[in-house]
Parts: structure tokens; C-alpha cells; sequence
């Protein structure tokens, strides 16, 4: 075995492969761009190297970097993760050249699998059941819409050297052939150089099953079951199971043997993915992934097995550690995807900075795999994951349950994440039934995209408790640093010498805002909000968490807050409101004058102020989105703009100084 291990990835991938070498006395060398300097993925190696700036094209995918990495880190073996270069058979070759272990497949065997129509024709004389259709070199339309009549519509044609969805388009009627062509051509070119594509009858209700296969380079290979990966949107898997619902041993043995039988045919070692489409009773080649799959953990937890550790143990070339006779299966497994993404706006991918992060707790049932911590930014360069989530249960029933238990209590405030949806997903009752196909969730379009949950007065009511709690601990920590902290001045709970036992509250979310008037009593508050009069204490327990009693209701909360804006947290629940005067709390003097940076990163859609004008205490200066919600920066206090520093449009990184402000008349808060 050799004895160092350069991981050629980043993210949650890095992070999973130095955790089983460093078990296996490995040491691990990271690579990193600029983006990544600080990730998780550097801290847990035995050293690091830089590759280059942020975007992959200079960084992850330069090879040469990559290997330069290797050789001064006097690395012996390199591990390509998923992604990036794994797939690549000219970086595979480039490491055999430069006297490292690639762990992967053989080069040769990487270049049969990198077209899907090459694949299909190796697969098609192995005896591999394909998809009915047309995988040839001759790429001529009139050519290929004839073969698209013969197949029968609907046909979908996919990009060649396709992956992640791109260059595929679904045809329902011939007269829509020619533009569709073009179309998926188009983007095949664009996204892999390539235009090639071939055409496939298009299976209207299939699931995607694949099959997880192992071989050695002494010519053994088994296949360690299947996954079931129907759930997806727009032909991206969304969750993974396994076994697959409903598999029968007959057909598992069917399918595992027709996956053994293409890693054969192209004499395969690593791990490799043999992906199904299957319908009715019949099952066809997809594809074949020559890597270590996203999903691969719903097989470990599964099988029991650790599968980076076998495709250490094969590179070294080791014989496979188990036969087929001696894996089994035992109880079931999902894994959901955990993104930085809307999925209220077809699944766009979101960025920021990530300000609270706390996973449900890791156990034998639950497994998180991520390379993201609080504090750390999901940013525009690469995939917006910040978490696989994968548990496992005696059954398919109790797994599920599992997984929405822990989606539910997964917190994250920062960019919009896709759990509610998630969580909507598993617990939808066809999926509970394990009713899958690949239109699963465009079919359950209403129930699971619902409209956004508007916050009623309990809600709102937690918000104000959150600020007042939030003054209370700032009135403290002034107190303690001020030279009388007795003082009455510091005190924020509504005792003003002035008796004034009233508050009002602002929020805004979205355009609307949001109202609420505070009652000061001896037993705590009273809160108005629309017609509702509710009673309200509470306590902070720390820093983001309340402990809230809201007429009888005894709960405790989540509330983090960024800047000026505030995220409630409660089981699968988010809200988030933008208090309204931001500053209006702090005291006055040398605190309100001056700069007012961005609370995050963002764009500013309008600039309301310009140098040298007046403005009152609270008006609005400028008009930040960030996170998909409008922040407000308003006036500290009555006073002058003294400097703009950002116009309309323009990107601001969190902390950027945006307007200078001089306050001119002192408005003291405690007198
Ligand atoms: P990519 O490599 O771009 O991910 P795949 O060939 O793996 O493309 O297919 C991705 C997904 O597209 C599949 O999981 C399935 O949902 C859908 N798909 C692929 N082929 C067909 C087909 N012939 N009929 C219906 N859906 C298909």
C-alpha cells in the first residue's frame, strides 16, 4: 500500500476520502483555490497546496497544477474524487506518466465510458440490454430524425459526451425534431465541446436504478447492489435509496449480473457505477460511471462496507476484499441532498455566506457528509452542496422516518436551502408508498412547492421577543463595560424614566411590513399584532437560542440574527423578518456616525441618498438584495451623508463600506 494520498477535489468528497485514508495511516495532501484557503477540506489534511484562483478552470481542473502539487508534496497515489477530474482520461494518464497510482479505473476503460454512445455500442455486443434507439457516428439531421420516426415519439435526445442533465431535450412530435436538435447541439458544444448525441426512445414513467460495481485488477468483480435514484428534477437526483423498493432477488440478480458483465466487458478496476433506466419489468443501460458515485454512502451504510477504502485497497492492488457470496444487504438507506438553492425558483442555485449551521447529531442511523462549516461561504464557483444527510433503518419505512425527523431539525440560515423541500418530499405520502419514477416530483407539483407560510401573530411575536432579548444582552454588555453599570440609562426593558412603557416594532419581509406594538408589564409583555393581544416572556439560553412562553406556549427557539435581520428557526419551519431602524437601538454618540457596511454579501438595487443631503433618523439610504430578501441600510440618526461608496448594481462582499454617515443632531435613546 502506498503510504501518502493527494486528493485532487474539494468539499464535502475531500473531506469523506481524508477521513478513510487517515484511518488507513495514509497522509493526506489537499489541494485548494483561493476560494477555498480556509476550507474544511485544507484543515483536515497533513498539508496543503495551492493551486490557483477561485474558478475550477484555474485551479481544480489544472492538471498540471494538480500533479505539481503532487510531486513537491512527494505524493504517491492521487484520488480524484467525483466531479472535476475524475472522469478525465488524460489526467489519468498524466498521473500513470508521472509514476503516481490514480485511484480509478484504467485509462482505457475511462475513455470507452466517456461517450454515451461509445458505451452503448460496447455495452450492446456485451449482451447489456440498451434503450431502444440510435447510437451511430452519422450525425446527420435528416438521418437522425428518420431514426427518431422509427423509434417512435416521444424521443430524447442526449449529448454524447453528456452529463448533469446538459444537452438532453425531450421530443413529443416530429415536427419539433429539428429545433430541438439544434437546441441540444447547441448546448452540447457549449458545455462539453462536443455536438455529437444520439437518440433514445424516451420512457415517459422509468425509474433510475443503478448498480454499484467493485472489480480488481486481478479480474474479480462483484457488484455491491443497486440505488434507487428516481427522485430527481430535471434529470438530477434529488434522493437516493437502497435497496431499491420493490426489487425482487430474481431481478437484482439479473440486473447485478448484466452490471458485472459490462465492467468485464471493458476490463474494469475501481468503482464504477452501472446506471439503469428501468420501466415495467424491463430494465436498460444508461451508463456507466468509471468513479466513486455522490451516493455511494446509501451502499455503505447498507453493506457495511467502507467504499473509498476498497478503491485504495484495489489501486494498491490488492484483490477485492469480499466475494459476491460473502456481501449482503441489511435494512435500508436514504440520502437526501442538502443544497444552497431556491427551489421555489426553479432550483436556482444560491450563494452567501452561511451564519448558523447546525446539523442534526451524527449516530449510527444518521450520517453527514459535508465540507462546509458555520461561517464558511457557498459561492458562485462551484456546486452549491452543503450536505449529503443519509440514515439508515430496519426498514424503508423506518429510514424515511428518520430522514424527516432529521431534515426537519437541520438548521441553516444564510443562503435559501432546499430542506423544507426536502422535508415536504419525504414526508409526501407517494413517497411514502414508494411511488417512484423520475416524475415524481413535477407530478406532486402542487403539494410540494406550496406558497411561501406567512408568520401569524405568534410568530411575530417571537420576533419581537428576539429583539428584546437581543437589546437586553446588548444593555448588558455596555453596562459591563461602562464605568457605572448600575445605571438605570442602560436599561432596555421599556423601564425609561420617562415611564414610557410602550414600543413599537417594525419588520419588514418582502414589500410588506409588519407591525407590533409592546406592552410593557410586571409579568412581561404584552404584544399586539394585527387583532391578536398576545402574552410573552422568555430568556435567552445563548447566543441564538430563546426560551419562549407566547400564551402558554413554551418553546424553545432558534433566532439568529445577521446584521439587521433576524431568522426564526422551528422544526422544518424558517422565517425572516428585516427589522425596520436597525440602528435605532444602539446609544448615541461616536457608535452612529460613520460607516454602514453591508450585513452580507449582495447587490444594491437602489441607492436612495447622495453625498451632502440631509436625512432623517430611520429613512431609507439604500436598498441591498442579498439572499433573495431586501435589506434596507437607513439613516442612524438625523443627520448628512458624508460618501456614497456603491451605485446601483454593483456587488458588495459582506462588511463593504457603503455610505459614510455624520450624525448632527445627538438623539439620546435612554433619556
Ligand atoms: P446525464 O449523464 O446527463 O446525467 P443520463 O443518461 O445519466 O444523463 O440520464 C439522466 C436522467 O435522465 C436519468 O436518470 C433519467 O431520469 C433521464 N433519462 C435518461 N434517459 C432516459 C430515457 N430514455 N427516457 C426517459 N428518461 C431518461
Amino acid at each position: 500500500m502506498f503510504d501518502s494520498l493527494l486528493i485532487a477535489n474539494r468539499g464535502e468528497i475531500a473531506c469523506r476520502i481524508i477521513r478513510t485514508a487517515k484511518l488507513m495511516g495514509l497522509r493526506c495532501i489537499s489541494v485548494y483555490s483561493d476560494a477555498d484557503a480556509a476550507a474544511r477540506h485544507v484543515e483536515m489534511a497533513d498539508v496543503a497546496y495551492r493551486l490557483g484562483p477561485a474558478p475550477a478552470g484555474e485551479s481544480y481542473l489544472k492538471i498540471d497544477a494538480v500533479l505539481e502539487a503532487a510531486r513537491l508534496s512527494g505524493a504517491q497515489a492521487v484520488h480524484p474524487g467525483y466531479g472535476f477530474l475524475s472522469e478525465n482520461a488524460r489526467f489519468a494518464e498524466a498521473c500513470a506518466d508521472a509514476g503516481l497510482v490514480f485511484v480509478g479505473p484504467p485509462v482505457e476503460a475511462i475513455r470507452a465510458m466517456g461517450s454515451k454512445s461509445e458505451a452503448k455500442a460496447i455495452m450492446g455486443r456485451a449482451g447489456v440490454p440498451l434503450v431502444p434507439g440510435y447510437h451511430g457516428q452519422d450525425q446527420d439531421p435528416a438521418l437522425l430524425a428518420k431514426e427518431a420516426g422509427q423509434i417512435g415519439y416521444p424521443v430524447l435526445i442526449k449529448a454524447s459526451s453528456g452529463g448533469g442533465g446538459k444537452g438532453m431535450r425531450r421530443v413529443d412530435r416530429p415536427e419539433d425534431f429539428a429545433a430541438a436538435l439544434e437546441g441540444a447541439q447547441r448546448e452540447a458544444q457549449a458545455a462539453f465541446g462536443e455536438s455529437r448525441v444520439l437518440i433514445e426512445k424516451y420512457l415517459t414513467k422509468p425509474r433510475h436504478i443503478e448498480l454499484q460495481v467493485f472489480a480488481d485488477s486481478q479480474g474479480n468483480a462483484v457488484h455491491l447492489f443497486e440505488r434507487d435514484c428516481s427522485i430527481q428534477r430535471r434529470h438530477q437526483k434529488v434522493i437516493e435509496e437502497a435497496p431499491a423498493p420493490g426489487m425482487t432477488e430474481q431481478r437484482r440478480a439479473e440486473m447485478g449480473r448484466a452490471a458485472v458483465d459490462a465492467a468485464m466487458a471493458i476490463d474494469y478496476a475501481g468503482a464504477g457505477t452501472v446506471e439503469f433506466i428501468a420501466e415495467g419489468d424491463a430494465f436498460y443501460f444508461m451508463e456507466m460511471n468509471t468513479r466513486l458515485q455522490v451516493e455511494h454512502p446509501v451502499t455503505e451504510m447498507i453493506t457495511g462496507l467502507d467504499l473509498v477504502e476498497w478503491q485504495l485497497r484495489v489501486a494498491a492492488g490488492e484483490p477485492l476484499p469480499k466475494r459476491q457470496e460473502e456481501l449482503s444487504i441489511r435494512g435500508h438507506a436514504m440520502e437526501a441532498r442538502v443544497y444552497a438553492e431556491d427551489p421555489d425558483r426553479d432550483f436556482l442555485p444560491a450563494v452567501g455566506r452561511i451564519a448558523h449551521l447546525l446539523p442534526p447529531r451524527e449516530s449510527e442511523r444518521v450520517r453527514i457528509d459535508s465540507g462546509i462549516r458555520s461561517g464558511d461561504e457557498v459561492s458562485v464557483h462551484y456546486d452549491p452542496m452543503i450536505a449529503k444527510l443519509i440514515v439508515w433503518g430496519e426498514d424503508r419505512e423506518r429510514a424515511r422516518q428518520e430522514l424527516h425527523r432529521a431534515l426537519d431539525s437541520y438548521e441553516v440560515v444564510g443562503p435559501t436551502t432546499n430542506l423544507a423541500f426536502l422535508s415536504r418530499l419525504v414526508g409526501h405520502p407517494g413517497f411514502a408508498a414508494a411511488e417512484l419514477d423520475t416524475g415524481f416530483i413535477p407530478r406532486h407539483e402542487e403539494s410540494l412547492f406550496p406558497p411561501a407560510e406567512e408568520p401569524g401573530p405568534a410568530i411575530v411575536a417571537l420576533a419581537c421577543l428576539a429583539e428584546l432579548l437581543r437589546g437586553e444582552a446588548l444593555a448588558e454588555a455596555r453596562a459591563a463595560a461602562s464605568s457605572d453599570p448600575y445605571s438605570p440609562f442602560h436599561a432596555t426593558n421599556g423601564w425609561r424614566l420617562n415611564m414610557e412603557t410602550r414600543r413599537e416594532l417594525r419588520f419588514r419581509r418582502g414589500g410588506e411590513e409588519i407591525a407590533a406594538t409592546l406592552h410593557y408589564r410586571a409579568s412581561g409583555y404584552e404584544i399586539e399584532v394585527d387583532d391578536a393581544r398576545l402574552k410573552v416572556s422568555g430568556r435567552a439560553l445563548d447566543e441564538t437560542t430563546i426560551f419562549a412562553e407566547i400564551d402558554g406556549w413554551r418553546s424553545q427557539v432558534r433566532a439568529v440574527w445577521q446584521g439587521a435581520q433576524l431568522t426564526l428557526l422551528l422544526p422544518g419551519r424558517q422565517f425572516s423578518f428585516q427589522l425596520v431602524e436597525p440602528l435605532a437601538d444602539l446609544d448615541a454618540g461616536d457608535e452612529v456616525s460613520g460607516s454602514m457596511t453591508a450585513p452580507m454579501p449582495g447587490k444594491v438595487i437602489q441607492v436612495k441618498a447622495a453625498v451632502g443631503q440631509k436625512a432623517a433618523r430611520g429613512a431609507a439610504l439604500m436598498v441591498l438584495e442579498a439572499m433573495k430578501m431586501e435589506h434596507t441600510i437607513s439613516a442612524p440618526g438625523d443627520g448628512r451623508i458624508v460618501a456614497v461608496h456603491y451605485g446601483e448594481g454593483d456587488l458588495v462582499d459582506e462588511g463593504a463600506v457603503l455610505l459614510e454617515f455624520e450624525v448632527e443632531e445627538v438623539s439620546d435613546d435612554a433619556a
